[in-house]
């Protein structure tokens, strides 16, 4: 198999795996009714690889893998990096970049372990044969992968061994000739339920002694025995797409993921209870230079098309050339270039590993979109609150209410700027499922959480800064020639 279509990706979730919503187990997810809209959602994307508009940006050549998915490549040259940029983008505005975990996040964090043979090697060659092994597996058969890094919120002041139950973090509690046997429960694994594999590794990686059988890596598929995914409720307001224009297709599911003594084949296992090897992994496989690049290129296309709700509704009241309004738009729009200039100064910025002949886009210019996405997605938000004002409260129940014989009321009380009442009904509708639906509030939480906790991730950008020595000297020389 190589580059999939939407029906095979939803072919492949038939596969008996174990998904519980509201306390029942779901027989089919393809056919449940929560999960339908991201289910096709997600097989919109893998058609997308197959339109004849997209398939030369969404797909490459790489050699020992054939014709697959663009974020599986190595990135080698500039023109590597455009192209992923490109292809990252082609499938957020797919979704209006409301669709954070699409295939693409993972496909390239894999690139990026297996890119990093040597530092797996160091400890085991056999788990270093693994991730690359792994990365062609995925990359060949085009699967979607789902992950889950973090454990349970227990008591921060202890450590995982530490805990009233040491079994409720994920760790190893058996190994055998097959592989290693693992319990417990990570968290949150979106898209898990429509995922067809998970990859897991510990986040933050800060391990101590004592936590050894907690420290590793691996991934099994999600039909797994004895893998449990347990699901939130559902925001996909599902088959009103009218009503909740977002909600209603890329409301993708979060999930908490349970190891019933799940075995990992060996060839599934990257790191094996090794705390002094995963303490370094997050920053020396340089997974984030390569998946920051997707993350913030997702996130540029969501604050654009943000941006541009923000302009209509103004236009919407005749506001869009008063003083006030237009700096609240003159701020949208430096938050929307901010985001975009991430990903083209870290490709102009890019470097070549020796180790590996990798280009990698300049982290610290990516790590601005990572820190300030958790600010200026919440702004925009704002801003569709502010010029939404009570109008956003005062929509009908259902867009066909247009037709009802209090339609012609409803078509006056929300007649907007050289606008009729039903368009701008309709975008203010749009407007809520961003700025007040129960999906417009987990978009919220999910930039401000989704590089990680922010003052963590700040502290990293302190302590990795690689120009803090250059200015350092610049301000120690102009002290010392005072
Ligand atoms: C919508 C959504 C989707 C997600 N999808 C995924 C996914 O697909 N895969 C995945 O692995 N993860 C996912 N995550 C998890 C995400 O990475 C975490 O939520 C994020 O890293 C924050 O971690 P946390 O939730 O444990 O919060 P915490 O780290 O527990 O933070 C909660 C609060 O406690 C404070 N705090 C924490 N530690 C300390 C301390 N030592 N001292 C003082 N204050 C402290 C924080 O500042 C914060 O205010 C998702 C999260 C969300 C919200």
């Amino acid at each position: 198999m190589a580059v999939r279509n939407g029906g095979e990706y939803k072919a492949g979730l038939k596969d008996g795996r174990e998904v519980w919503y509201d306390g029942k187990r779901v027989e089919d997810v393809t056919t449940f009714p929560e999960f339908q809209a991201a289910i096709q959602s997600i097989a919109d994307l893998y058609d997308l690889q197959h339109d004849p508009a997209h398939r030369a940006v969404l797909t490459c050549e790489v050699p020992d893998l054939g014709l697959v998915g663009r974020a599986f490549e190595m990135p080698r040259t500039h023109e590597h990096l455009r192209l992923k940029r490109e292809a990252y983008m082609t499938w957020a505005r797919a979704n209006c970049g409301m669709i954070g975990r699409s295939p693409d996040f993972l496909n390239v964090m894999l690139a990026a372990l297996a890119a990093k043979r040597g530092f797996f090697a160091e400890a085991s060659p056999a788990g270093a044969d693994a991730m690359v092994n792994y990365w062609k597996y995925i990359a060949k058969n085009d699967l979607f992968l789902t992950h889950a890094l973090l454990d349970p919120q227990l008591d921060k002041g202890k450590l995982r061994h530490q805990q009233s139950d040491p079994g409720i973090c994920l760790r190893v509690v058996d190994q055998n000739s097959d592989g290693l046997v693992l319990s417990g429960i990570k968290r949150i694994a979106t898209a898990a339920p429509y995922a067809d594999e998970i990859l897991v590794w510990p986040f933050p990686p800060a391990f101590q002694p004592g936590e050894e059988t907690y420290a590793n890596v691996f991934a099994v598929p999600m039909n797994a025995k004895g893998l449990k995914t347990i699901c939130r409720v559902s925001y996909a307001n599902h088959g009103k797409r009218r009503d909740f224009p977002l909600s209603s297709r890329f409301d993708e599911m979060d999930a908490t993921v349970v190891f019933d003594n799940v075995l990992v084949p060996w060839d599934r296992v990257f790191v094996n209870q090794d705390i002094a090897l995963l303490n370094r992994m997050y920053r020396e496989t340089r997974m984030r230079e390569l998946t920051a690049h997707q993350t913030n290129a997702r996130l540029e296309v969501k604050l654009g098309f943000v941006y541009a709700l923000v302009v209509r509704l103004a236009e919407a009241q005749g506001l869009d050339s008063k003083p006030d309004i237009m700096e609240m738009l003159g701020e949208a729009v430096v938050r929307v270039e901010m985001l975009r200039n991430t990903t083209r100064a870290a490709e102009y910025q890019a470097t070549v590993d020796p180790e590996n002949g990798l280009l990698y886009p300049d982290l610290a210019a990516l790590q601005v979109g990572r820190a300030w996405g958790p600010i200026v997605y919440p702004d925009l938000v704002k801003m569709i609150r502010r010029m939404g004002g009570g109008a956003l409260v005062q929509v009908p129940v259902s867009m066909d209410e247009f037709d009802s014989p209090i339609g012609p009321h409803i078509e006056r009380a929300l007649r907007g700027a050289a606008m009729s009442g039903v368009s701008k009904t309709q975008l203010l509708k749009l407007a809520w499922d961003v700025c007040g639906s129960e999906f417009g509030a987990r978009h919220e939480l999910y930039e401000m959480n989704y590089a990680g906790e922010r003052s963590a991730l700040l502290a990293g950008i302190q302590r990795e800064y690689p120009r803090k020595g250059e200015w350092l000297q610049y301000l120690d020389g102009f002290l010392g020639a005072l």
